[in-house]
């Protein structure tokens, strides 16, 4: 029986990531704040359809907004790990990674009353320690890399990348990877970004965007009998209204065409079974 697996993800910044890059000016951190009404909007629609989601919020986020986050418990979703500060690992040292790890699950603990299984690096940027930090926490999967597309796979440690030299892969990790895209992250294709050295210019048709984002699922289906398709979206993003009418199709479409929706936890259990199994 083919069977193919969605996670819609929701990776709860508000101000955080715009604090993170000395983006502390009112309007900034106002377009965050507007993640509190987009993550209302999300769990109504996740509500009135019963599925249940994977919430990546940031120790920051749960300390900031306690009301919003125990909404998200409340509705039974599954909250994972963001990171404290949503500074990107790869731009912290050992210790400042593992001292922001602990306080973020810290937090995770002290709202879900148990620590984080799954882990989402701000910014998609791990360090060479994070694989081992996060085996050394408990964690049991990441979804921060790039390396597949629908098959979860075994997050490795120690690969070798020197100019001029081959590739050298480095030994496999008990660590699940559950791999993401930014063509599958709202921020790229949405989000408007003004700096004095940058321009992201965003504001895409959400219709369209959905359109492709369905036709990821359909090749999923068309060309493997078992797999995992994440989606990466942001309450402060999604959350526009002309947005959700074209996410909430999305859902309808995938529903249509039998996804099976899951936590990522549940998703990456279900994966490790079939990894360890064979
Ligand atoms: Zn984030």
């Amino acid at each position: 029986m083919p069977r193919h697996i969605v996670c819609l993800t929701f990776d709860f910044d508000t101000q955080s990531g715009f604090i993170a890059r000395g983006m502390t000016t009112p309007t900034p951190l106002s377009r965050g704040e507007f993640g509190l009404v987009g993550a209302r909007r999300i769990l109504a629609l996740l509500g009135s359809l019963g599925l249940r989601a994977t919430w990546f919020i940031p120790g920051f986020t749960i300390e900031s907004h306690p009301h919003a986050c125990e909404a998200v418990v409340r509705e039974g979703h599954e909250v994972a790990h963001h990171s404290w500060a949503h500074v990107p690992p790869a731009e912290q040292t050992r210790a400042e990674e593992e001292a922001d790890l602990v306080r973020a699950n810290e937090a995770i603990a002290r709202l879900t009353g148990r620590t984080a299984r799954g882990y989402r690096s701000p910014s998609w940027d791990l360090s060479e320690n994070t694989v081992d930090l996060l085996l050394a926490h408990g964690l049991v999967y990441d979804s921060s890399l790039m390396g597949a597309d629908y098959w979860p796979y075994r997050a490795r440690r120690g690969d070798r990348a020197e100019l001029g030299k081959p590739f050298g892969f480095g030994t496999e990790t008990p660590l699940i990877e559950m791999p993401i895209s930014w063509s599958l992250d709202d921020f790229p294709h949405f989000e408007f970004v003004r700096t004095p050295t940058v321009v992201l210019p965003g504001l895409q048709s959400a219709r369209t965007v959905m359109e492709s984002w369905l036709d990821e699922f359909r090749y999923m289906q068309k060309t493997v009998d078992w797999g995992v398709l994440t989606y990466t979206m942001h309450p402060y993003v999604i959350g526009r209204g002309y947005r959700m009418l074209a996410f909430e199709q999305l859902v309808a479409n995938l529903q249509a065409a039998g996804a099976v929706f899951m936590t990522m936890e549940e998703a990456a259990a279900e994966a490790r079974e079939r990894m360890f199994a064979a």
